[in-house]
């Protein structure tokens, strides 16, 4: 399927969550386990999906390789999150 590319007259830079803007195929940000406290390095796939649980408010894991365990991301690191996700 061919992503559709809407262009809106003057809408500059808003437009990209909805044009085919190239975003990288992976993501990485740090989240701290709940468990132990300790800073883990997050590795996202599928930045679509990631966008869709930011724009529409659903909780975001987090995974924890020594814990064994998830989590949802604080509100302040979705924030990072939807920072990174501009600035990549
Ligand atoms: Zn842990």
């Amino acid at each position: 399927m061919t992503p559709k590319i809407i262009h809106l007259a003057g809408s500059g830079t808003k437009a990209w969550a909805y044009s085919d803007v190239r975003l990288p195929d992976s993501l990485g940000f740090m989240s701290t386990c709940p468990n132990c406290n300790d800073a883990r390095a997050q590795q996202i796939y599928g930045l679509r999906i990631l966008v869709r649980s930011l724009v529409d408010n659903q909780p975001i894991e987090a995974y924890c390789a020594v814990c064994k365990e998830f989590w949802p991301i604080t509100a302040n690191e979705r924030a990072e999150l939807a920072w990174l996700l501009l600035t990549e």
